[in-house]
């Protein structure tokens, strides 16, 4: 076989390099979506109010109530590597916002038409920055920012073409904002498609955010968790065997605030319940893990979903202990001494 002729190595345009990370990070809408959540949280937003039309394909529209961003630095948001969260590898290791690559603005206004506006508490008005033409305008709004995300994957037909119906893509919307607001019972949610409110969580409680979120029946089904075993805290609740489904759709892991899908903490949950769970039948929870931030790496993977723990062993004992001693207490050494 003929080998095509060698080309030199030559160093790629800045565009196609954010369109290359864009492929690892922005996968469908609902990636779109995550990425400004976090941004807004990171911003300390009490509120984050989503617009979608067409199932975010052809917008997605997210503002907040946050800090803002100071109008000399509005372009530097959308450069590539540029951040505001991290400035050293020291802070890296300590990381506690969401975003720290500096990457997810960049990446999307690669794929689709971007506009972020934003105005910081002393500034007289909000600026508009254009990400096509570079172009600053004066605005309306109160302190906070909105990033409008327009027309998705409409230079990258194979990426488009992978998308699924409206419907679709708007549930995988709305599962990542649940996934937020689950973490963040503080902040209110609302989620408009097509102009029509679908989903509005107000903030509350933490039990009362599970409950809105989730249903009056996992918060009956359930039992809360707060354990606590050296560095790790576990906090969260976790269904009794009689909430337990056909499917896994109610796991929820989070990692200092983060979610995360991660093998070793579901298979840590799961073997609490080897003994009362039986077939194929999947456990219900939602578990909030905190640990000393140097004792996980969170830059194992772009979009930051998994995570790597320094002493993963200690992190599965833990939830296994945390979650049995929920389904199954330890009888007290009282009732033990009257079964002898
Ligand atoms: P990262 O979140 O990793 O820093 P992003 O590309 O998501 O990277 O955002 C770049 C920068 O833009 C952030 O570091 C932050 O300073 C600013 N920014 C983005 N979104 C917002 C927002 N909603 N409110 C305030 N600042 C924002
Ligand atoms: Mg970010």
């Amino acid at each position: 076989i003929a080998l095509p002729p060698r080309r030199a190595i030559r160093e790629l345009p800045d565009e196609l390099v954010s369109q290359i990370a864009a492929g690892e990070v922005v996968e469908r809408p609902a990636s779109v979506v995550r990425e400004l959540v976090d941004n807004a949280l990171d911003a300390g937003a009490r509120q984050v109010t989503l617009r979608l039309s067409a199932g975010g394909v052809r917008a997605i529209v997210v503002e907040d109530d946050g800090g803002g961003i100071p109008a000399a630095e509005l372009p530097l948001a959308l450069k590539r590597h540029a951040t505001s969260k991290i400035g050293s590898l020291a802070e890296l290791e300590r990381v506690a916002t969401m975003g720290f690559r500096g990457e997810a603005l960049a990446a999307i206004a690669s794929v689709a038409e971007v506009s972020v506006t934003s105005r910081t508490a002393d500034a007289a008005h909000a600026l508009r920055l254009d990400a096509r033409s570079g172009e600053l305008s004066p605005a309306a709004r109160a302190v906070g920012t909105t990033v409008e995300v327009r027309e998705l994957f409409f230079a990258t037909p194979a990426r488009r073409k992978f998308l699924k119906t409206d419907a679709t893509e708007l549930a995988h919307c709305l599962e990542a904002v649940r996934r937020h607001a689950l973490a963040r019972p503080d902040c209110g949610f609302a989620v408009w498609h097509e102009g029509r409110l679908v989903e509005q969580w107000r903030p509350a409680s933490a039990e009362q955010r599970l409950r809105d979120v989730l249903g009056e029946d996992f918060i009956t089904g359930s039992r809360a968790v707060a354990w606590q075993a050296g560095p790790l805290m576990i906090e969260g609740r976790v269904g009794l065997p009689e909430l337990a489904r056909a499917r896994a759709d109610t796991q929820y892991a989070y990692v200092n605030g983060r979610y995360v899908r991660d093998r070793l903490v579901g298979h840590g949950v799961r073997s609490a319940y080897e003994d009362v769970l039986h077939g194929s039948r999947q456990p219900s929870w939602v578990l909030f893990i905190g640990i000393a931030p140097e004792r996980v790496d969170v830059n194992v993977h772009p979009t930051k979903i998994e995570v790597r723990f320094r002493d993963g062993r200690e992190v599965h004992q833990a939830l296994r202990h945390a979650v049995e001693n929920v389904l199954a207490p330890p009888r007290t050494a009282e009732l033990d001494a009257g079964s002898a």
